[in-house]
């Protein structure tokens, strides 16, 4: 039908779109505006069924992933980052989940704080840009206790989001709240227990953390699924709603350009990197089979999408952009 004159008449409004760029001329008339620096503020929202997801970015940190990946080597992991045209460092996203389920404010992990470096912190800031006051907040799932999940747990030395109650699984709780745990540990690692502790146990104090253990339905349409070996804890949670489902792996992976293509690709900050591969594995495996969404804790913000495998690997295929209504 009009089909030829919809392209002629676009093709017009092309053409003298490109006749009024013609005609101006860049530094002519008066000086450069500065940088504005800042992007949009770091909330990404989508639905699920009936939860509302938003995907808070605590920000980014830079992190030398050719010395820190394992079962590779720094030569083959700058190779593989190469074709994604990404180089080390390898600036990491660090990503929290707050769901809507409409009866209750669930927030998935907390960002650092200040436990990571400057350039994280950002999730309060990124929790109050999406609409939200951390008051709100009635539930926060831990995936496991390493600071850039738990930091944010803390506004200075008080509870940062003071109606929560905390759940995570109690064997990264017994084993990250130990102090026995901390002094037989090396000295670059007793920082993760210190960031842990101070967190975790303010709630612990005012009797506002509740552990699990293992799978564990913990609110209508969530539960807790443990994948043990990044730490003796670590879980994944599974929310579902009207037959839509997304789990969120925390960091059952951290380097998408190489563990996708890769799997048994492991990183240092696994305290049992043999089970961790193997839990990321079996992870992937049922996301490309099923084709449900995934948001990953380190995966470039939002960290939200899917998998199809590819070979002896898979291809990360991130969501398209849809605005919420
Ligand atoms: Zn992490």
């Amino acid at each position: 039908m009009k089909v030829a004159s919809i392209l002629r008449s676009g093709a017009f409004a092309l053409v003298a779109a490109c006749a009024t760029i013609a005609l101006w001329t860049p530094g002519s008339a008066s000086a450069a505006a500065p940088f504005a620096k800042e992007a949009a503020p770091g909330f990404y929202r989508i639905m699920l069924g009936d939860f509302e997801i938003t995907a808070l970015s605590d920000g980014t940190v830079a992190l030398p992933v050719d010395k820190l990946l394992t079962r590779t080597t720094p030569e083959q992991v700058k190779k593989t980052l190469a074709k994604s045209y990404l180089q080390s460092p390898l600036e990491t996203s660090v990503n929290g989940y707050l769901i809507n389920t409409g009866d209750k404010l669930v927030l998935v992990d907390t960002g650092a704080a200040g436990l990571f470096g400057p350039t994280l912190g950002r999730l309060v800031a990124n929790l109050k840009a999406a609409g939200y006051q951390p008051e709100q907040v009635d539930e926060i799932y831990i995936t496991h206790m390493h600071p850039d999940h738990v930091g944010g747990l803390l506004a200075g030395d008080k509870p940062a989001f003071p109606n929560a109650t905390v759940r995570a699984d109690k064997h990264d709780a017994d084993f990250w709240l130990s102090q026995a745990n901390m002094d037989k540990a090396p000295a670059d690692s007793k920082g993760s227990f210190q960031g842990a502790m101070a967190a975790v146990n303010p709630y612990v104090a005012a009797g506002k953390f509740k552990p699990f253990d293992g799978d564990t339905d913990l609110a209508p349409g969530i539960k807790a699924k443990a994948a043990r070996g990044h730490t003796p804890g670590h879980s994944i949670f599974i929310a579902e709603s009207k037959g839509q489902k997304m789990v969120l792996w925390g960091d059952l992976m951290h380097v998408a350009a190489v563990q996708f293509e890769n799997p048994s690709v492991t990183i240092q900050f696994d305290t049992d990197s043999r089970p961790a591969a193997a839990q990321r594995k079996k992870a992937y495996a049922e996301a490309a089979a099923q084709g449900y969404l995934v948001a990953g804790a380190h995966i470039s913000f939002p960290g939200i999408g899917r998998l199809r495998s590819q070979g002896d690997g898979y291809v990360w295929v991130p969501v398209n952009y849809v605005p919420t209504r």
